[in-house]
């Protein structure tokens, strides 16, 4: 059987200054508490508890919680992931490109931006994603390219 708390039992709330619409924890044992920001002497069994618990762990999230909502209106959603790959990215940028030096520099760049160095391999995976043919001497046309570098032998950088 789950004991179920009543409404009450809770030894912290989460209450919402009136004045300064600061969010504190306080002790529901008590009568009053004063607001940490403004001064306010602020009367416990008037406040709104916006959240009761046992855990002053959970108090203070709970204030993280009503902060996000005061301020945003909406609680702040987990960042989603919208990484696209590196090399479907080179391929449609590299797509606008109007001849074969253009087409290699766009996706130096872009790989160079997405995962740092790297590899003719790394180059050959976008040309087949545009579905070409990679040139013919391409790692002495990549070696042309006057913003490519070589930090490592066959490891390629944009400057
Ligand atoms: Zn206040």
């Amino acid at each position: 059987m789950t004991k179920k708390c009543r409404s009450g039992d809770e030894k912290f709330g989460v209450i919402v200054c009136t004045d300064c619409r600061n969010s504190k924890a306080v002790d529901l044992t008590h009568k009053t508490s004063r607001c940490h920001r403004c001064g306010k002497k602020l009367i416990l069994k008037k406040m709104k508890v916006y959240y009761r618990t046992n855990s002053r762990e959970e108090a203070s999230w709970a204030i993280g919680r009503l902060n996000a909502e005061m301020s945003g209106g909406e609680l702040p959603e987990k960042e989603e992931e919208r990484v696209e790959d590196p090399y479907v990215r080179a391929s449609k940028e590299a797509g606008i490109a109007d001849d074969e030096r253009e087409r290699l520099g766009i996706i130096c760049r872009v790989l160079d931006e997405s995962i740092g160095h790297f590899t003719l391999e790394d180059v050959k995976k976008v040309y087949s994603l545009l579905g070409r043919e990679d040139p013919d001497d391409m790692e002495k046309k990549l070696r042309d390219l006057k913003e490519i570098y070589e930090p490592r032998e066959g490891v390629f950088r944009v400057a």
